[in-house]
């Protein structure tokens, strides 16, 4: 999966590399799709959420360019994969699911895997997470229509933020953020994604 859909297709960062090559997606998918957990696409999750294809995780990791000591605001954290990517690579990932019954059984995977550094909870990713703010990163897994203010505010000054970004349904864009040192904001569009949206409970 690693060489063939990643490093194939010019993922270089061997720190993101490394820690795809380590996370088992298939303890993050449903035993009825498992047999899946290693092709070249997303797959359902159950409420009507899908983990994200390999490769997307792969590129958003790379463009979040998080470093050890950092600490990751992850809203939507649908199976933990992601999650589970960012804990090989940083501090600590905080991650936010709108959906009790995934809150639950991503906390579950992350638990039985032995990731102590990850902190999953149930709650409207729209609001953020006000106390453990600020954040070096922040990473959005559903896209809004627009990037959230809030979210936008518990960003660290030089820090970054990475989404998908648009208003219909089926297709945004994918969406860097800087926050520079003075609290300047500069965005760039890196492509198009389809990513499910960012639902308002
Ligand atoms: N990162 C996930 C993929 C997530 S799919 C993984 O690695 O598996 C997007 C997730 O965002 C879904 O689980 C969905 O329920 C969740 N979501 C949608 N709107 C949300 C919101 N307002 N706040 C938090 N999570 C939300």
């Amino acid at each position: 999966m690693v060489t063939g859909q990643i490093a194939g297709r010019g993922v270089r960062d061997q720190r993101v590399l490394s820690a795809m090559r380590k996370v088992p997606r298939h303890a993050f998918v449903p035993e009825a799709v498992r047999r899946y957990a290693y092709e070249d696409q997303p797959l359902p999750i159950g409420h009507r959420q899908t983990i994200s294809q390999p490769y997307i995780v792969a590129i958003m990791t790379e463009l979040l360019a998080a470093g050890k000591g950092d600490t990751v605001l992850e809203i939507g954290t649908g199976s933990g994969y992601q999650a589970a990517v960012l804990a090989e690579l940083v501090r600590h990932v905080y991650t936010i699911e709108i959906v009790p019954e995934l809150a639950k059984s991503a906390s579950a995977a992350l638990g039985q895997l032995g990731y102590q550094n990850v902190t999953v909870r149930q709650g409207d990713g729209y609001k953020g997470w006000p106390e453990k703010a600020p954040f070096d990163r922040i990473i959005l897994t559903a896209a809004p229509p627009e990037l959230p203010q809030a979210l936008i505010d518990q960003l660290r000054p030089g820090g970054k933020l990475v989404a998908p970004v648009g208003g219909s349904s089926w297709s945004q864009e994918l969406v860097v953020l800087n926050k520079d040192a003075s609290g300047k904001l500069a965005r760039k569009t890196i492509f198009p994604v389809v990513f499910v949206p960012m639902v308002r409970p």
